[in-house]
């Protein structure tokens, strides 16, 4: 092996941290909390932005974009909003360095302050519902369907990369509707679309559901959630829609006349997945000698490595893997042919082990007398021999295959670790030998909520959408309880 990577088994954290590092996805920076997204990880993000980009289009959203920096009265005027994001703000306060005359180098300028300070942006309901207040007067302007893609600041304590950074890139959609029921129609179609994604592109099975009040956005009415589950049998709050009622239209005087020409304030949404995204895949699916991408979403799903001595060998391969690369492009297959001189087969093909390229091709002179290839999956480490004829379809299929049987092995996971528990002992118990989510009975109060966590670390991931009604009791408190709700420790 070309790199070590600690075992799953041995650290899970660091079997992470490996994968992000040594697969080439992101490095840590000088910046505290702060990454770099290296290329392979960026390709990966712009992969995942283009599927997502064009499903948002297809849902009718338009992009735009809006400023970094939230005047800190803005951030003020929704009471919840800034008490849930004041504990994690960057604030900007000068706007001038000066040479300091008592020689201590370059400083603050004392008489650059700005009048208002600025808040770098941690999320942006705030300065879009600000300019709401121009774009919207009449019913004729609603739905108001908007997406940004943009950088954020959230000041975390705690950083992990991807999967929690103290700036990350992500988008937010903002919509204002002329009626509530649009507006929950709303968030419930974008929860849609982000499960529809994470199944069908992520290989990433996930429960759809709904957040206790105590784990709701800041400023909103519900928040809605999509939870993965991790291979350590940690969740992932892997996206979120929000439904915010007329919270931001009344903190910001959006109003709209109605056909009766009533004056009415407006309702919201907004929704947002992340740079986590890349560290859910990461998790979710990798092995011990690196990461397996599902082909949907994998940079390169294919790449060709040439066996070969001499020049010779090397022209004829090259003549006909030129074919090959043509084939797969034109059915639409991402490849690279990997022909550099300077690294062995051997090497090549941990690397790209380490990359979680889905399909590797070996081809080398005997294969072209034989007409056929040496292929190898990356997920199950399975190799085969495919004949040359009809070799663009085969790959096709296999990628396909390779899609729906990551998702599958996942899918069996998460069912095997979803577990009822019904008294507070089963509970801990299941916590610490299994982990996965727990279905346990809640009373309903954030008090109880709260001492579960502090006793367990586990949170309420999500009331899941369509949840089975049954009567029982709060694991904790002993008091009635109408469902079972899942919880579980998370990232
Ligand atoms: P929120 O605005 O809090 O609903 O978050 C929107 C999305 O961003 C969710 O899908 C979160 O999982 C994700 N997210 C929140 N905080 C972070 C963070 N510090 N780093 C990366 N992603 C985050």
């Amino acid at each position: 092996m070309s790199k070590e990577i600690t075992a799953r088994s041995e650290d899970y954290s660091k079997w992470y941290n490996d994968l992000v590092l040594k697969g080439g996805l992101a490095d840590y920076s000088a910046v505290r909390g702060c990454m770099v997204i290296k290329p392979y990880g960026f390709a990966l993000w712009e992969g995942m932005r283009d599927v997502l980009d064009s499903k948002f289009k297809e849902t009718g959203h338009q992009n735009a974009y809006f400023p970094l920096f939230i005047p800190k009265s803005f951030l003020s005027k929704e009471a919840a909003h800034v008490e849930g994001f004041a504990k994690e703000c960057a604030v900007v306060t000068h706007y001038r360095l000066m040479n300091d005359p008592n020689g201590g180098g370059i400083v603050v300028d004392p008489e650059a302050r700005l009048e208002e300070e600025l808040i770098v942006r941690p999320t942006s309901e705030t300065i879009i519902w600000n300019t709401y207040k121009d774009w919207i007067q009449s019913y004729r302007d609603l739905p108001l369907l908007i997406n940004q893609w943009a950088n954020v600041v959230r000041w975390e304590m705690r950083t992990r990369l991807f999967l929690r950074t103290a700036e990350f890139l992500w988008q937010e959609g903002h919509t204002a509707h002329a009626t509530a029921e649009e507006a929950i129609a709303e968030t419930r179609q974008m929860l849609e679309v982000y499960a529809d994604f994470a199944e069908n592109y992520m290989a990433l099975p996930v429960i759809k559901g709904v957040k206790s009040p105590a784990e709701r956005f800041a400023g909103a009415i519900d928040t809605y959630c999509i939870e993965a589950l991790m291979q350590d049998g940690k969740a992932l709050q892997a996206g979120t829609s929000h439904f915010l009622g007329q919270n931001f239209a009344k903190a910001f005087d959006v109003q709209f006349s109605n056909k009766e020409n009533k004056l009415e304030y407006v309702w919201a949404t907004s929704w947002g997945v992340s740079t986590r995204l890349v560290g859910a895949l990461v998790m979710a699916h990798s092995d011990d000698d690196g990461l397996i991408l599902p082909p949907r979403i994998a940079p390169i799903q294919v790449v060709i490595v040439p066996i070969y001595k001499g020049a010779d060998q090397k022209a004829a391969l090259d003549e006909k893997v030129m074919e090959i690369v043509k084939a797969l492009k034109a059915a639409g297959i991402r490849v690279k042919y990997d022909d550099n001189d300077n690294s062995r087969p051997g090497w090549k093909f941990a690397e790209y082990e380490m990359k979680g390229v889905p399909v590797r091709i070996a081809i080398g002179a005997r294969d072209l007398e034989n007409k056929a290839v040496e292929v190898a999956r990356r997920d199950t480490k399975e190799k085969s021999s495919l004949p040359l004829d009809g070799l663009a379809a085969s790959i096709q299929s296999l990628l396909e295959e390779i899609q729906q049987s990551m998702y599958n092995k996942a899918k069996t996971y998460q069912q095997e670790h979803i577990t009822p528990a019904n008294s507070f002992e089963e509970f801990e118990k299941l916590l610490d030998e299994k982990g996965g989510f727990i279905a346990a009975h809640w009373d309903g109060t954030a008090e109880t909520e709260e001492q579960i966590k502090e006793r367990t670390k586990a949170t309420i991931r999500c009331i899941p959408l369509n949840n089975p009604q049954e009567e029982g009791v709060c694991i904790l408190s002993g008091k009635p309880s109408k469902e079972r709700v899942l919880f579980a420790r998370a990232y």
